[in-house]
């Protein structure tokens, strides 16, 4: 069996990205997140926008990322049983790997990673995406286009907008209790696990 988890709000606790646009973004990057959360505009679109606004150095930003990142209680205990157990744990965010590195630290060796990059550009950062083939319309990568490509059955664990796709699948899905995953979730009766701790996902 495969788990593909969320990063931010998911296995972190607090949206990374989010509080990284709050401090070093330009106001409008919040315009861009409500659209984004209503459907009005793709969220890999919302993110291009978000970033180029950014002003920081790449260090500024994963030493605020160090700061303000924690990982979910329970999540080193479920990559210890779902290693013993034989699963496969990939981490898939429509985030970035510098980030996801920093606020992981020793446990990062354990997991898979799809996710997105930034690269320096003249004016902000422009987004060094993950491959076209796990992309959908709305999202880059979309868990729904790795599950694809995957064998067995697979767990979806999520929290937000990025995740969306996963309740058209035929994933199992785990849900952030409270989190807007669990709300459309319940709103489209689809099967769900709220949960709060990783220690409930296995
Ligand atoms: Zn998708």
């Amino acid at each position: 069996m495969t788990f593909l988890c969320d990063f931010d709000g998911t296995v972190a606790t607090r949206d990374i990205g989010a509080a990284l646009l709050a401090r070093f973004g330009r106001p409008a990057w919040r315009l861009w997140d409500v659209l984004a959360h209503r459907g009005a505009l793709p969220l890999r679109v919302a993110q291009d926008l978000q970033w180029r606004g950014v002003r920081a150095s790449i260090q500024e930003l994963r030493a605020e990322a160090f700061r303000v990142g924690r990982v979910r209680p329970g999540f080193e205990e479920f990559l210890a049983k779902t290693a013993a157990d034989g699963h496969r744990i990939i981490v898939v965010s429509s985030g970035f790997s510098f980030y996801i590195d920093a606020v992981l630290g020793p446990l990062r060796s354990r997991v898979e990673l799809i996710a997105n990059d930034l690269l320096p550009a003249v004016k902000g950062f422009r987004i060094a995406w993950a491959p076209l083939r796990y992309a959908c319309a709305s999202h880059r990568p979309c868990k729904v286009a790795v599950l694809r490509k995957l064998p067995g059955s697979t767990v979806l664990v999520g929290d937000g907008v990025s995740d969306t796709c996963g309740l058209r699948s035929s994933a199992t899905i785990f849900a952030v209790e409270g989190s807007f995953l669990a709300r459309l979730a319940s709103a489209q009766r689809r099967p769900f696990t709220a949960f709060t701790d990783f220690r409930a996902v296995v």
